[in-house]
């Protein structure tokens, strides 16, 4: 169990003179209050780096505020720490023996869990624990319709990468404020393979992360497997041997992972018996002659029994490879990236996959650190807004933690989101 300084709570008798104190004597911000009903307490926040103080003021006179002023007059209250799991750190301590206020965690302010341990197991300090409230969206499956053709979006788990790599010389004083980090500084992020599917065909563009590596490896991303790729397409109502054609934006290993499975004798296998894989020529070459940078990105198991069973189709250059699905190069992340264009009738989507894997990544400069060719995503971006410019484009991102897709509008050169729903 890790714990970390969360913030420190100081019962006050006197509000505004406390804030004048903090405020105006020290320099701190105040950031908003939150009436805790269950607690009959409001507490207000003040930022102070990467922790903060919380000026608790009773509501009621039967508060534990009030009670607390009363007996012992203002002044500290408890600390509290953020814990990852809650639940974990409570059966820790009750097996150590430590005598605890809640057995069970209750909602606090923000939405998070709480709990209490008592300060006679913790040398007279009243420490609370804490579990954030949860920033990832619980996974799901969404439809879509684009014309004729019927448009899935699943899942495949989540993991966690470091922020700053996922947003390249964006300060993180920006990003942190689109995408909350974790105490390691890492933020959240899903894998979202998309079905498309018309009377003949049923397609599946990227597969995740597959279920191939060791513990070690989910462990290291902090990979929650637990919602994966074969729950989301029971989901969907779709049997792994009905999808025809696997498509790959690239390989790297968060998209095609999914591509094979491990039999029980060890063998790696293709995933879907009756699909057919199609790839990008020259991805699959730098897929197989890696440099120090990329190789970590690369895992052959993914795709080189492909190549032993015979079932890839190399894409040449930018086509069709279903009816109203094409896919075009847009280098960048791998110098062979492609995304796919979804067009039927009037309608028309565009799946991202690490062109901008998050709708954070909307704005021109916020490039991931991971990109290859940082300069090239710049152009394919640009390009990108002149072709959705005046055309109503569902968009998907591939890495989004709560947003599978929206609408992207454009004003003035600067392109913007809309809610699907
Ligand atoms: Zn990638
Ligand atoms: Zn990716």
């Amino acid at each position: 169990m890790k714990a970390y300084l969360d913030h420190i709570g100081i019962a006050v008798s006197d509000l505004s003179a406390s804030l004048a104190f903090f405020r105006e004597g020290l320099g701190l911000e105040l950031h908003g209050s939150e009436d805790v009903v269950s607690q009959q307490v409001r507490a207000h926040f003040i930022h102070s780096g990467t922790s903060s103080l919380e000026l608790l003021e009773a509501t009621a006179p039967e508060s534990p505020i009030a009670r607390y002023l009363t007996k012992r007059g203002p002044g500290l209250h408890h600390i509290t720490l953020r814990v990852d799991d809650i639940r974990a750190a409570l059966a820790q301590l009750k097996a150590r023996g430590i005598r605890l206020i809640d057995e069970q965690p209750r909602l606090g302010a923000e939405q998070a869990q709480v709990a209490f341990i008592h300060p006679s197991s913790a040398h007279g300090v009243l420490v609370e624990l804490k579990q954030a409230a949860s920033t990832v969206a619980p996974l799901g499956i969404t439809r879509f319709t684009v014309g004729s053709l019927e448009l899935i979006s699943l899942y495949d788990g989540t993991l966690r990468l470091d922020g700053g790599a996922m947003f390249g010389v964006v300060p993180k004083a920006l990003w942190e404020k689109k995408a909350t980090p974790d105490e390691s500084n890492r933020i959240p992020m899903t894998m979202r393979p998309l079905i498309v599917r018309d009377g003949t065909h049923t397609m599946l563009i990227d597969a995740g992360l597959g279920d191939k590596e060791t513990e070690k490896f989910y462990r290291m991303y902090a990979a929650d497997r637990s919602k994966n790729l074969d729950h989301a397409l029971a989901e969907a109502g779709i049997a792994p041997d009905e999808i025809d054609i696997v498509l790959a934006s690239h390989l790297h290993f968060d998209h095609c992972g999914g591509f094979t499975t491990r039999r029980a004798d060890g063998k790696v296998v293709p995933r879907f018996p009756n699909a057919k894989y199609h790839i990008r020529r020259g991805e699959w070459n730098d897929a197989r002659q890696t440099h120090e940078r990329s190789r970590a990105s690369y895992m052959p198991d993914n795709f080189m029994p492909l190549a032993e069973a015979g079932v890839i189709e190399f894409i040449e250059d930018d086509m069709h490879v279903m009816p109203g699905v094409r896919v075009q190069r847009t280098g960048g992340h791998t110098a062979h990236h492609q995304i796919i264009w979804i067009e039927s009738g009037r309608d028309c989507a565009v799946f991202l996959a690490d062109l901008m894997p998050t709708s954070a990544h909307l704005p021109d400069p916020w490039i991931m650190g991971y990109d290859l060719y940082p300069m090239d995503t710049l152009f394919a971006k640009q390009a990108f807004a002149r072709a959705v410019a005046r055309r109503d484009t569902l968009v998907f991102f591939e890495h989004d933690p709560s947003v599978p897709a929206a609408f992207i509008t454009e004003q003035q050169g600067k392109l913007g989101l809309r809610p699907t729903t």
